[in-house]
């Protein structure tokens, strides 16, 4: 999994990932262990990527648009000096996808220079901004991670520590940080935990990553979680903790276990892969249906389609096969082929399908015109009835903490009702898996997570009339023309 093909194809209709970040402190060759820690992220974020080194004199830079390996190959790597490196790949949710967008992002001010990383999206960040600017900031971007660099350099006179602890003190919303000095790495995570952070150790060195599968390919050892509102401050001393908020409820992403985080990372204390199993066996236990096979759209819903026929007893099948080498582009035929876009990345095995009564295992239903399509060529490969198990409750509201789930108007779930969206995607059945179900699956304490996309309740309140493009509509016409309905 991770890659383009994965997200750009077989899940294309479905919402867009947040971003991944990657930090690296006393390792000789920090540009390439930060290259493969963005590799192994790159299921976060498929627009740019970006990796800032540190000499403890000099600063070096390179960020692109594109896939990691587009972005970087080994003339690059071998510029990008210093034993100390942080790195990001983006999707943009906050701010346009353009070039000057990508991240880290680099400012000097005092005579220190700062890059950030930034996973998350701040739910205050007009309001924050507007202070700022009042107050002489110059903005470089419209992303929302420039407003912590530019609280922290307002107050490096105090000390870093001390401006770290002022800035986080001012802003509100999602943030998974990794930001360097010339001789520091700093790790940070929001005091709601939103999106996950890890802290690793490797050679003596230290390791900041989204997610654990990025230190298992550079064979990090994994050491803990940075807690929910922890500030870790590292250099050649070692780690020190600062906590400056008082305890709070944390209120961990539950879509990262659903669908964005790897099946081989271990988030917010559990593994992404038995989590998915589990949500598929509650499944199966909320909806005993009688079929001859269950099958996922390959890879969305593999793990949870495991669970679900282990649940059942019921056999798994790979009724759809995709094509793993279809890249981000490909050329059309000139003369029209019938659904063509979506057999060239997912074809159907007529022979398995053909007369059979099949369960679709889905981790999710986004808008519907994704899995429409894909149902459209499964009755056209003989299937004689369609059903499909979705291993989350429908998505009816949209997120404001780094996840680009479109407008309300634009999720099917919001706007029509289970037998609407049932006919609309062509199915014989359709059951969701419900919010109790879901919280049982994942094994931690009901009240750990955001469940703000399925219930409407926000655990910290954005500001009005927020949406990835309302710094620019901000900086054009002074008001966003972009809310969230
Ligand atoms: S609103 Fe949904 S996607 Fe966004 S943080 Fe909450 S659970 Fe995750």
């Amino acid at each position: 999994m991770g890659g383009r093909d994965y997200k750009m194809f077989s899940r294309c209709g479905g919402p867009k990932e947040a971003c991944g970040v990657f930090g690296v402190l006393g390792q000789e060759d920090a540009a390439k262990l930060t290259y493969f820690g963005l590799y192994a992220l790159q299921h976060r974020g498929q627009e740019s990527a970006g990796i800032v080194t540190s000499t403890g004199k000099s600063i070096h830079e390179h960020k692109g648009m594109g896939l990691v390996p587009e972005v970087f190959n080994e003339p690059i790597l071998n510029g990008l000096l210093g034993d100390m490196a942080v790195g990001h790949v983006r999707y943009s949710t906050t701010g346009s996808s353009v070039a000057k967008n990508a991240q880290p992002f680099v400012v000097s001010h005092g005579g220190m220079t700062l890059a950030i990383a930034h996973n998350g999206n701040l739910t205050n960040a007009r309001k924050v901004r507007d202070d700022l600017e009042r107050k002489g900031s110059i903005f470089q971007t419209t992303m929302d991670s420039e407003i912590i660099v530019h609280l922290l350099a307002r107050n490096l006179r105090h000390g870093l520590e001390e401006a770290l602890v002022k800035a986080v003190s001012q802003i509100e919303g999602a943030y998974s940080c990794v930001l360097m000095t010339e001789n520091k790495l700093i790790a940070f995570r929001d005091p709601n935990g939103f999106r996950p952070l890890c802290l690793g150790k490797l050679n003596g060195g230290y390791i900041a990553a989204s997610e654990t599968c990025a230190l298992d390919l550079i064979d990090a050892r994994y050491l803990r979680d940075v807690e929910p509102g922890e500030i870790l401050i590292m250099d050649e001393r070692g780690v020190k903790s600062i906590k400056p908020f008082p305890p709070r409820r944390h209120t961990f992403c539950i879509f990262e276990f659903i669908y964005f985080a790897r099946p081989d990372s271990n988030i917010f204390g559990h593994n992404v892969y038995a989590v998915r199993k589990s949500l598929g066996r509650e499944l199966a236990h909320e909806y005993p249906i009688e079929a001859d096979f269950a099958m996922p759209f390959p890879d969305s819903g593999n793990y949870a389609s495991i669970g679900f026929c282990q649940g059942l007893g019921m056999p798994l099948e790979m009724g759809v096969i995709r094509n793993h080498y279809v890249g981000r582009t490909f050329i059309e035929p000139a003369q029209s082929m019938r659904d063509f876009g979506v057999k060239v990345k997912l074809n159907p095995v007529r022979e398995l399908l053909k007369d059979k009564r099949v369960v679709i295992v889905e981790d999710s239903i986004i808008r519907g015109t994704t899995s429409k399509m894909r149902i459209k060529t499964l009755r056209e490969a003989g299937a004689r009835e369609i059903h499909m198990v979705v291993s989350c409750p429908p998505h009816r509201y949209p997120c404001y903490y780094g996840i680009d789930f479109s407008t309300k108007g634009e999720l099917i779930a919001c706007q029509h009702g289970l037998e609407e969206v049932k006919n609309f995607i062509g199915l014989d059945s359709l059951c969701y898996l419900s919010l109790p179900g879901m919280l049982k699956a994942t094994g931690l304490e009901e009240n750990s997570f955001c469940l703000a996309c399925f219930d409407g309740k926000y655990p910290v309140q954005p500001e009005k009339n927020i949406s990835k493009l309302c710094l620019e509509c901000r900086e054009a016409q002074g008001r966003c023309q972009h809310p969230y309905p």
